[in-house]
This record gives C-alpha cells, structure tokens and sequence, in this order.
C-alpha cells in the first residue's frame, strides 16, 4: 500500500501519463461514438413468434432455431446468422446471453417473408422445386454385396432398385436427382458423401436393408448422424470438398480457412435437425406403405451421414436376415411402395422447408 502510494505521487510517473496522452493523441482526438446498441430478444419469444423450436449446443456456444419451415442457427463467432445454408444478415453481431440473443431490427418480420412467399434483398428467396437437388446412395455395391438373404438375395441389388425407383419419382416431379451409383459398382464410403457436398445437395437419403443374427428381427429404421461427432470435427472432415461461396459473404475477399470451418460447422448445426425433420416424415411415408413396424429415428456412425453436410438420413427398408421380410424386399411391387414412401416423404421435408 505504502510503495503505491509513492509511486503515484512520483514525478516520473505523472509525466509519463501526459506523455502517453500526447503521444496518442487522446486529448485532441474526439471520443469513439459508441458502438450500435445491440437488439436482444427473448430465446423463447423469437422461437415462439417465427414457430420454431429452440435449442442451445452450451458446448459450442450455438443457438440453433428449426422446425418445419427452416432452421437459423446464432453463432457468436460469425457476423451474420445463418438461415438454412447461407448467411444471412452480414454484419450482424450475434450475442447470446441469460436466454437472449442479439437480433437485426426487423428481424422476424424478414425471416416472416423468407419463409412465406417474398423474400427481401439480403436473404435468400425460396427455391423452387425445380432447382431442389437430392444425392441418393444406394448402399454397397459392385463387389461388396451387402446382407445376402435370408433366400439368397443380395441387400446391393435391393438397395439400387429402390433408389432407382425414388430417382424416376423425384425426377417425375421436377427434382434434380444424382446417383452415388447408377449401377452395381463399388464406390469408396467418403466418395458418396463427397458427391453429395460437391452439388449442394438439399437432402441426402442412403438406402439400405439390415441384416441381424436374431432372424425374427424386422421393420424399417432410419438413422441420422451420431451426435458423438461433433459439428466443429465433422467441418474439419468436409471444409476442402464444400464448396461455399464465401467470399460474397465476406466482403468480396477469400475467406480464411478457420472462417470456412465457422460457416460449415453453423450449417452443420442446422442440418443436424432438419436430418431428424426429413427421418422422421421419411418414417411417416414407410408406415404409411407398409405393416411392417417402425424401428424409429436412430443415431448411426455411419461415414455417409458424418460428412454429409446437407440434411441426411440412412434408411434400412428390412431385415434380409428375416425370411418373410426377405422375400417382400424382392418384390416388385413392395419395393415400389417403398420407394414411393421415401420420394413422398422428402417432397413434404423440400415442401416445409
Ligand atoms: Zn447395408
């Protein structure tokens, strides 16, 4: 205490602060106006009014809003926020606080337009069906057949016919389609995820048929990414085959590799509830088309979904391991009302978005 006061009455000391205020310039300099005053609003109020469920990822600090009609995910290290893939409202400083977060003025009012029919200038208009693009990935191949049958079958051959059939379907009603593999070849597990990035897919559905030593097992089950992957390592996986324009967000400049990964990890983010949105219409539609029972929306490890950045599902249509089961998936007719059921049940999910 003593020595401190000493040292604020030394001479050497005061003559040093109005050095340093000559120095700088701060007393002829006027003060700094204040930085805009920030709009916060209630987490609940926002998710209520735009009808949208809210949830916080507490460990990566993101507050992500989805329900039918879109997601916006919040992250306080990006200026702007991101409604379903793109950012939006570039500048904006996102603070999340004692269940609050900083919003544009108007905000809900233009995520009203982006939403509905209209869409104002910084936000992205609707896509219309026409220009909707969906990756379908029919499960192993060439020479890795899958389950074999309970009757001999192969889950390759089932797998590629379906999503043959949901192809023609989509396809019928406008909707851009590509194939992992358009016939019985072997394609590498990343390549498929790959495709689905390079196009900007707006969903991806893998298509398989389980297989379970108990050969009472059977029914349908659609798995979404595992929640043990975190968004920040899947972006990590998919940053350099991702092809996002950045730098329109980023004032015209190339974006920084660490500011690519904070864009993809937000997109993620919000692709990780639409993929649950899409398994569970896709669910819908199945039990809709057939008796057999629904497993449920699981979460799988699978590499398709991981490194899928675009909202994506697996879908295991039945058991091959099942003799009855078995035998349906190799009819005709059956297969084509599955695969009615999957291409009725992504139309809802483009639909709602
Ligand atoms: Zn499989």
């Amino acid at each position: 205490m003593r020595q401190y006061h000493v040292a604020v009455r030394s001479p050497f000391f005061i003559l040093s602060i109005l050095l340093g205020f000559f120095l700088t310039g701060c007393t002829t300099r006027p003060p700094k106006p204040p930085p805009p005053r920030l709009h916060m609003m209630k987490i609940s109020s926002l998710a209520k009014q735009l009808g949208l469920k809210a949830w916080r990822d507490f460990a990566a600090d993101i507050l992500v809003l989805s329900g039918q009609r879109g997601t916006i995910v919040f992250n306080p290290r990006l200026r702007g926020i991101v409604v379903d893939d793109d950012v939006c409202f570039r500048g904006h400083r996102v603070v999340i606080t004692d269940g609050r977060v900083s919003v544009p003025s108007g905000f809900v009012a233009r995520c009203e337009e982006r939403f509905g029919a209209a869409a104002p200038p910084e936000v992205r208009t609707k896509k219309p069906r026409e220009r909707w693009h969906v990756v379908l990935d029919a499960g192993h191949g060439g020479r890795d057949p899958g389950a074999i049958g309970a009757n001999g079958g192969y889950e390759k051959t089932v797998n590629l016919v379906v999503a043959q059939l949901v192809a023609a379907k989509l396809q019928h009603r406008g909707i851009g389609v590509t194939m992992t593999r358009p016939r019985d070849d072997f394609v590498e597990l990343n390549q498929r995820a790959a495709i689905g990035n390079r196009v900007r897919a707006d969903a991806f559905v893998s298509i398989h048929a389980d297989a379970a030593e108990n050969h009472s097992a059977r029914g349908y089950t659609v798995f979404v990414a595992h929640t043990k992957y975190s968004d920040a390592s899947r972006a990590l996986l998919v940053c350099d085959e991702y092809n996002i324009n950045l730098s329109k967000h980023n004032g015209g400049r190339s974006a920084s590799r660490a500011r690519r990964l904070e864009i993809i990890r937000s997109i993620l983010a919000g692709s990780r509830a639409r993929s649950r949105r899409l398994a569970s219409l896709v669910r819908g539609e199945l039990g809709k088309a057939t008796d057999s029972p629904d497993r449920g929306t699981r979460l799988g490890p699978y590499r398709v979904l991981k490194r899928s950045v675009c909202p994506a599902v697996l879908v295991e249509l039945g058991f091959m391991s099942n003799p009855e089961e078995s035998r349906r998936l190799l009819r005709p007719a059956y297969r084509e009302a599955l695969a009615s059921a999957i291409a009725n049940g992504l139309i809802l999910f483009l639909d709602g978005r």
